[in-house]
């Protein structure tokens, strides 16, 4: 199979921040990846803008460097890196002051889509937007794309909508969730939109419950004192498991576009009950042979906020009433690994001499590592022993079935700034799906904090604290297995 490359057409991308940790990880490297595969076209030009003293020839210094640093070397060619370190400049910015953005606007070419990506901390969003439209240079068709967090609460999220609102209509606000960019994310909506087979079966009658687990086995490490303001919840709940909740749980839009989706999306998020306060575990690692716990690692003694939860939560709909949503996320654990697992009911009655409850059917999509879907059937066990059944995996792993194909699968980031250029909005949330993730956040973490609830301390390497085994335990259920 040979994968179609569609290039996007010509644009001036500036990258604000884009001297940072995330342009030399993530958004540099990508953009020469699309730039290698021909959908990023060589009349692109790409303008860092920083804060930091530079000129082109230093900017593209620090690209090479990080291109040498984040990506195999089997992945560099040496034309194509020329090629790419030519189409970047860069221009020194103040984003709360005057400095530097006529000499911005010099560089924004008219006939071109133009981007605007805003690699810095929140606290920049609303200036920036504010000296792109008062220096003339983001027009009525400019886009830009903000990252996360996306406020801490309710009211930081409103009042950063706010400011983007006062320059941006909300057509030209891409908020990124890497999560969605991913292939299988995408692919999920596949499976159910585009076949008959499961879309019948995906509602409580048949679904038992849903599992959705994002494992990490770093820590909180160098960034801890920032992590310890925000924890799990804000961290990793509040967005991207929000929006893989929201994905399995959303009613079938009427067509594949932004709105569409959004509106399906921004439905579930309301339909959320608040969690039970026995329906939530929080964790905090204890030191051990990977490194300190997790109180010496954000150096607060003292600290109350999590690095793991779990949570039992509920759908109220007709579609999912009675069947669990049981979620969780957590650092240094025993592999890094995310899937969500939708574990189908058994068969009502069983015809063979083995007992109830023992098979059922399990669709897992895995988004990392190792991205693809699996789902195990109940078969006979081969062989002339009688009628023994067994589960086994049908397999559905892009390596394999795509061959090729399946090692050019772009990472999140190429993809949904790919789709900023095209203008298509599906894969990012939209500002009122913000707000409602928060107003049912809000809500959960005043509750823990108002009974001045203390996380459990559990081991490094393991599934998390013994409590949130329970969760589960106590419904008849198991986790599953959190493997690499
Ligand atoms: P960073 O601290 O490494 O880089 C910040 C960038 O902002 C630098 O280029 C700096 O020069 C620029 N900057 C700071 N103040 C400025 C000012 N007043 N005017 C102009 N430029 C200024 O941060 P980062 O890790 O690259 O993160 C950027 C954003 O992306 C943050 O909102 C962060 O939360 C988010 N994010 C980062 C990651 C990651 O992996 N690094 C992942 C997800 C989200």
């Amino acid at each position: 199979m040979v994968a179609r490359i569609i290039p996007v057409e010509p644009f001036d991308l500036v990258i604000f921040g884009g001297t940072g940790d995330l342009a030399r990880r993530k958004i540099l490297p990508g953009l020469y990846r699309r730039l290698a595969d021909g959908q990023m076209p060589p009349e692109a030009r790409v303008i860092g803008a920083a804060r930091s003293e530079m000129d082109d020839e230093g900017f593209r210094k620090l690209t090479r460097e990080s291109l040498e640093e984040f990506m195999p070397a089997s992945a560099l060619d040496k034309e194509r890196v020329e090629e790419f370190l030519s189409l970047l400049s860069y221009v020194q910015v103040d984003a709360k002051g005057d400095g530097g953005w006529a000499e911005l606007k010099e560089h924004i070419r008219p006939d071109v889509v133009h981007a605007f990506y805003f690699s810095v901390a929140p606290s920049l969003f609303g200036p920036i937007a504010e000296r792109l439209k008062d220096h003339g240079i983001a027009d009525d068709n400019a886009r830009i794309v903000v990252e996360k967090p996306f406020g801490h609460d309710l009211a930081s999220a409103k009042a950063l909508n706010q400011s983007l609102a006062c320059h941006f209509d909300e057509t030209q606000i891409y908020r990124i969730d890497h999560y969605l960019g991913k292939e299988t994310v995408q692919n999920l909506m596949a499976v159910r939109f585009g076949n008959m087979l499961f879309e019948p079966l995906w509602n409580s009658q048949y679904v038992d419950h849903i599992q959705i687990t994002v494992a990490e086995t770093v820590g909180v490490g160098g960034r801890g004192e920032y992590y310890d303001r925000s924890g799990a919840m804000r961290d990793m709940v509040q967005n991207h498991l929000l929006q893989l909740l929201c994905l399995i749980a959303m009613e079938p839009p009427s067509r594949y576009d932004p709105d569409a989706v959004r509106d399906e999306k921004l439905k579930v998020i309301r339909a959320l009950e608040p969690v039970r306060p026995d329906d939530l575990v929080r964790g905090q690692y204890r030191e051990g042979p990977d490194g300190p716990s997790y109180l010496e690692d954000v150096g607060d003694p003292r600290s109350r906020t999590e690095c793991f939860i779990a949570m039992r939560m509920s759908v109220s709909n007709w579609r999912w009433a009675g069947t669990p949503f049981y979620i969780r996320t957590g650092k240094r654990l025993k592999a890094r690994a995310s899937e969500i697992a939708i574990v189908f009911k058994d068969a009502p009655h069983s015809i063979f001499d083995v007992p109830q409850g023992r098979h059922s059917n399990v669709l897992t999509i895995r988004l990392q590592p190792n991205e693809g879907m699996q789902m195990t059937v109940t078969i006979k066990e081969p062989g002339p022993g009688g009628m023994r059944l067994i589960d086994v995996p049908l397999d559905m792993s892009f390596a394999e079935a795509l061959g090729e194909q399946a090692a050019d699968i772009p990472d999140a980031y190429e993809r949904l700034i790919m789709d900023v250029i095209r203008g298509n909005q599906t894969l990012f949330m939209r500002g009122d799906e913000v707000e409602a993730a928060w107003a049912w956040t809000d809500p959960v973490i005043a509750d823990w904090e108002a009974r001045g609830h203390v996380p459990s301390p559990y081991e490094q390497g393991s599934s998390g604290p013994d409590d949130a085994l329970m969760l589960l335990h106590r419904d008849g259920r198991r986790w599953r297995e959190i493997r690499p």
